[in-house]
């Protein structure tokens, strides 16, 4: 049975006459590139990881001294970058580690005032 189907390609997303009701793309290419963008986007992920679970030496002290003021916009990367004697490259890894931590630990506290109610209940 023939059915209409949408790409599952995105950003092809076209109208294409089904011939096996299992098929999803409207061309092989399509599938291809789809498998290739499911691979790359795996790749981006597990790069992520490796980077933050490296916090690296200066890490600690960037989050305590300059974090804050960086993401309010106090002070910028490059001046960090200078002050610590680092790579401004590795201030923007940094930032990025201390805002995910950041987002843990927010998370970590609501999670325990969680808690904290049922005891009391
Ligand atoms: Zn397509």
């Amino acid at each position: 049975m023939a059915e209409r189907k949408t790409c599952a390609n995105p950003g092809c997303e076209r109208k294409f006459t089904a011939k096996h009701n299992n098929k999803k793309y409207c061309t092989v290419q399509c599938s291809r590139k789809a498998q290739h963008k499911r691979s790359k986007a795996k790749k981006q992920k597990v790069f992520t990881s490796q980077m933050t679970a490296t916090r690296g030496e200066y890490y600690e002290d960037y989050v305590k001294n300059f974090a804050p003021e960086v993401q309010e916009g106090l002070i910028q990367k490059q001046v960090v970058a200078e002050l610590i004697g680092v790579d401004k490259s590795l201030i923007t890894k940094m930032h990025e580690a201390y805002l995910i931590d950041k987002d843990n630990l927010e998370k970590t506290k609501k999670n325990g005032q969680h808690q904290k109610k049922q005891l009391n209940l």
